[in-house]
């Protein structure tokens, strides 16, 4: 695995450890096959994150790749980008940047 892959997938994996909260019953529905960035296929990813997918004042949001992420939107909080982690089942499943209760 490229050294800077292991970087983005650490940023995230310390993100998704240091949340306080959880959000069990929200999952992300639809497909997601790719990286809206960078064409990743998604399948065999750890995280997604749905957040800021270009660089600018008003950018579009995708769902993203640990590495796209970290350049586009590293920063994991409700209004910002939430994180998901991939479930034994494949679900997506939110883990950090969630709603507020
Ligand atoms: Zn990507």
């Amino acid at each position: 695995m490229a050294r800077r892959y292991q970087i983005a997938l650490k940023h995230f994996k310390d993100i998704a450890a240091s949340e306080q909260k959880g959000w069990p019953d929200h999952q992300w529905h639809g497909e997601i096959e790719n990286c809206d960035v960078c064409s990743r296929p998604m399948k065999d990813e750890q995280f997604m994150i749905d957040g800021p997918a270009e660089a600018g004042p008003s950018p579009m949001w995708g769902n993203i790749c640990v590495i796209c992420a970290c350049k586009y939107s590293p920063k994991v909080g409700w209004g910002k980008a939430q994180l998901y982690e991939r479930d034994g089942d494949g679900i997506w499943r939110l883990v950090a940047g969630g709603p507020p209760a």
